[in-house]
């Protein structure tokens, strides 16, 4: 969407000019995956697939929501007083979470607004619709109430909102690479300290593909907020001897040595998933600084092997995805991203092999799995931004 058909749009549903227009994006994790609730090392970036949107400020307390996606839903409207989470606001939540933090962090809201939201990122597929629209109204709610605002104060109010709004244990990487992305850079993050890099991201004559699975989300929160639980044990009985705060703490020889603390296989596994993939995650940053690409691409097919067989987090599709890549011509790796158990993995793969890798992947996984994926080439792009201005 331009900024001319965002303002139409806009237009049609409140009968009004809209002051300004968004856009904010999806994201990528390269590697470092289930590493950032463990204090180790991402490496997300910010693509063009995003949430647009169009705000006006209004007279009144009201806040009127619209999304081209949810057009069954209508507008919705919601009081500035009584920004509570609740389940008959559907996805106005996300923006009723983010107002609420902004206002408790002392940012003056002190009028409605009116906003129409469209994205084109497939929605619950793990490339964070749900970061890019939180972000999207911090954006809004910045430039329209002239705000003073840092972005990490931003991106810390889309995991706030995640958090304790909607539920959600998440760590910070996606509303950190949304927020903060960069044209043709990915983001070497330390969860930890949130220090970061904005890395180069050139993969000479390869892009990014992203295979979606187009499997129905079920069981990924369960899961995920239970391997949270099972790494956080793990430290505890690393704690029996060591000292330390997060997995992320540890190298992979220190954590072998000390891994007859654990006393189970299953912790064992998720442990050292976290603490090899931050060390990969450390090495595939390098192996991109150094021109390495093979070595990059071998890492990242390594991240999923982790994931798949230590982490447990992949299923069927995933795998079947990430398997059939590996055997195509001109990949240099593959790989799910996002919390995994569906949702979208990623490939590397030569630009003029492209088309026969979506047509081979496709055709076998609609063998195995019963359905088709879908597959979008990966463009990197800046994180959040005002695209105009009234
Ligand atoms: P993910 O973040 O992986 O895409 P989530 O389940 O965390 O999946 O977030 C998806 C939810 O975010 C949607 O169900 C909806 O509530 C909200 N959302 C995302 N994009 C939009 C949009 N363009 N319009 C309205 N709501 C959206
Ligand atoms: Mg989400």
């Amino acid at each position: 969407m331009n900024t001319a058909e965002l303002q139409q749009a806009f237009e049609e549903i409140f009968g009004k000019e809209a002051d300004a227009t968004f856009f904010s994006p999806g994201r990528i994790n390269l590697i470092g995956e289930h590493t950032d609730y463990n204090g180790g090392h991402v490496f997300p970036a910010a693509i063009t697939l995003g949430t647009y949107g169009a705000a006006r400020k209004r007279e009144d307390n009201v806040l009127r929501f619209y999304s081209a996606n949810f057009e069954e839903l209508g507008i919705i409207e919601v009081n500035l007083e009584s920004l509570v989470y609740d389940k008959a606001d559907n996805w106005t939540n996300y923006a009723k979470g983010v107002l609420k933090y902004l206002q408790e962090a002392g940012h003056m809201i002190d009028t409605g607004l009116d906003v129409f939201v469209y994205g084109n990122i497939p929605n619950g597929s793990g490339l964070s619709s749900s970061a890019s629209l939180e972000l999207l109204i911090g954006i809004i709610a910045e430039e329209l109430f002239d705000l003073d605002l840092t972005r990490l104060d931003l991106v810390k109010i889309g995991k706030q909102t995640e958090n304790q709004f909607i539920g959600v244990n998440s760590g910070i990487m996606d509303q950190f690479a949304i927020g903060m992305g960069a044209d043709q850079r990915a983001i070497y993050l330390d969860t930890n300290t949130l220090e970061y890099e904005l890395v180069p991201l050139d993969l000479g004559n390869h892009v990014i593909v992203i295979m979606n699975t187009n499997k129905r989300r079920e069981l990924a929160d369960s899961k995920y907020n239970e391997r949270r639980a099972e790494c956080e044990k793990a430290v505890e009985e690393l704690n029996a001897v060591l000292n330390i705060q997060t997995l992320g703490e540890l190298d992979a020889q220190t954590f072998d040595e000390y891994s007859y603390l654990i006393q189970d296989e299953n912790r064992i596994k998720r442990a050292r998933h976290a603490v090899w993939e931050n060390q990969r995650t450390l090495q595939a940053r390098q192996a991109l600084e150094a021109g390495d690409l093979q070595q990059f691409g071998r890492l990242v097919n390594a991240s999923h092997v982790s994931l798949e067989h230590d982490y447990e987090v992949t299923g069927l599709e995933l795998d079947t995805l990430a398997h059939t890549a590996w055997q195509q011509e001109g990949v240099l790796g593959a790989r799910m991203t996002g919390a995994g158990f569906g949702g979208c993995g990623i490939a590397i793969v030569e630009k003029d092999k492209v088309d026969a890798f979506t047509k081979n992947v496709g055709k076998t996984y609609t063998d195995i799995v019963g359905y088709a994926p879908s597959f979008y080439i990966a463009e990197i792009a800046a994180g959040s931004r005002v695209l105009s201005r009234k």
